[in-house]
């Protein structure tokens, strides 16, 4: 991944070559790639956002889940792992509490602090990939390492 600067927008005459100039030193699967794209309309250009909602993520019988609530960065690639947790998380909350409100509040308890734990995670990757400096906090979670991640969601979540 590449830190552009915050207001680059490709060039709708030259995406494509801009983009091999970024890939120039990769060889491989990355230069097959690249080569099958042969002009600016083969490029899509998309920033990286991260989505945190506050507080509250739900209000009487609606909620926000998924990326609609709190969407990653791709670095950890867990967007849609979370949004799987969101749901089997619900069914259990659904399941154990006496009304939907009840059971939304109860979910949005114990999935807030997940969600925003690998949220940290993945910000703290972007910014070890691209250079963007860390801070102590974020070391501490980078000693963890994405594979200590991925083994950190089995429970609880
Ligand atoms: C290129 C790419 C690669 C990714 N790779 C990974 C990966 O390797 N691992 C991983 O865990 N995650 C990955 N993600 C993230 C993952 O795709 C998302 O985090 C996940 O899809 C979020 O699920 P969601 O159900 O919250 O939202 P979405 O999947 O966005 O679903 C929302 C749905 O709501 C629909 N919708 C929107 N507005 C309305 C409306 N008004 N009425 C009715 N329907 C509506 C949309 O059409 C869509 O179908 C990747 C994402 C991208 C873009």
């Amino acid at each position: 991944m590449f830190a552009e600067e915050e207001d680059f927008r490709p060039d709708p005459e030259r995406a494509h070559e801009q983009l091999a100039e970024r890939l120039a030193k990769f060889s491989g699967p990355v230069a097959e790639a690249l080569a099958t794209v042969n002009g600016p309309a083969d490029v899509v250009y998309s920033r990286i956002s991260q989505v945190t909602v506050e507080e509250p993520w739900d209000v009487g019988r609606v909620a926000l889940a998924g990326d609609a609530a709190h969407a990653c960065t791709p670095h950890i690639a867990q967007g849609a792992a979370m949004a799987v947790e969101d749901a089997v998380v619900l069914a259990e909350s659904l399941d154990a509490e006496p009304s939907v409100p009840a059971a939304l509040a109860a979910w949005a308890a114990r999935r807030r602090p997940r969600a925003m734990w690998v949220q940290a995670m993945s910000h703290a990757v972007l910014k070890q990939e691209t250079g963007g400096g860390t801070t102590p906090e974020e070391d501490e979670l980078l000693k963890i390492g994405i594979l200590g991640a991925a083994h950190v969601p089995a429970k609880p979540y």
